[in-house]
């Protein structure tokens, strides 16, 4: 199938209040512009200097989510433009991202990375650290972050129960964060979890946004 029917057959299938992240790490302008001109405008990528370039390609109505793992001294190439931040995973990026983002004359919204999977290169916290970040009273200084959410990969398996208790165990930390008195720049509503082999289970579960890649691009070819 073609790029715009991959998108459009997703879209087809997204409860209404759920967004698409068009996956496009890998995928050159010329494949990009057909997702765009499918009517797709949310694109994530995954390192920096690749979402720069493209950043300076591409149509500027699009939204660039960036949501690989950042170094805190690459956070000044995209804190110009970037809409959303799926992975931040400590306090010493949060405290970067604030930083650029008031050089910036802007307020970047960002999620909280949470480890589920039970792989050890997945970044992220864990409950407790989160719950502990967002009630030590750091995070209200830093007026030029707003947090939006949580993010989580759930193991990359065959196994869809096992991923369907990564996504709950994710799911039930959102709903404990919603359920406290929070900072006045915190607000849990959107849950980034689900990618092309995983996204319908997330979608049962909760999720508010999807990253799809390969099932709009196609398999990746790494060059
Ligand atoms: C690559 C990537 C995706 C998309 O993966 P697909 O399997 O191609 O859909 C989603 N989320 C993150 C964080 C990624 O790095």
């Amino acid at each position: 199938m073609s790029i715009k029917d991959n998108i459009l057959n997703l879209i087809q299938n997204l409860p209404p209040q759920c967004k698409l992240v068009a996956v496009s790490k890998t995928q050159p302008v010329e494949r990009i512009l057909e997702a765009y001109h499918a009517g797709q405008r949310i694109f994530g990528e995954n390192k920096v200097q690749e979402l720069a370039q493209k950043f300076d390609a591409l149509p500027k109505d699009i939204e660039w989510h960036m949501i690989g793992h950042l170094q805190t001294n690459k956070v000044k190439y995209i804190a110009q433009f970037v809409s959303l931040i799926h992975s931040v995973d400590s306090l010493k990026l949060l405290t970067e991202i604030n930083k650029q983002a008031l050089k910036a004359g802007r307020i970047i919204s960002c999620l909280l990375q949470i480890h589920i999977g039970s792989e050890e290169t997945k970044f992220g916290f864990t409950a407790d650290e989160v719950i502990h970040l967002i009630t030590t009273g750091h995070i209200e200084l830093l007026t030029n972050i707003q947090i939006v959410g949580l993010m989580g990969m759930a193991t990359f398996t065959d196994d869809e129960k096992k991923i369907r208790e990564e996504f709950k165990t994710l799911k039930e930390i959102f709903d404990q964060l919603k359920s406290r008195t929070l900072p006045h720049n915190v607000n849990m509503r959107e849950l980034s979890m689900g990618m092309s082999n995983d996204y319908k289970i997330a979608l049962q579960e909760g999720s508010t946004i999807i990253r799809v890649g390969s099932g709009i691009f196609g398999e990746r070819i790494y060059h």
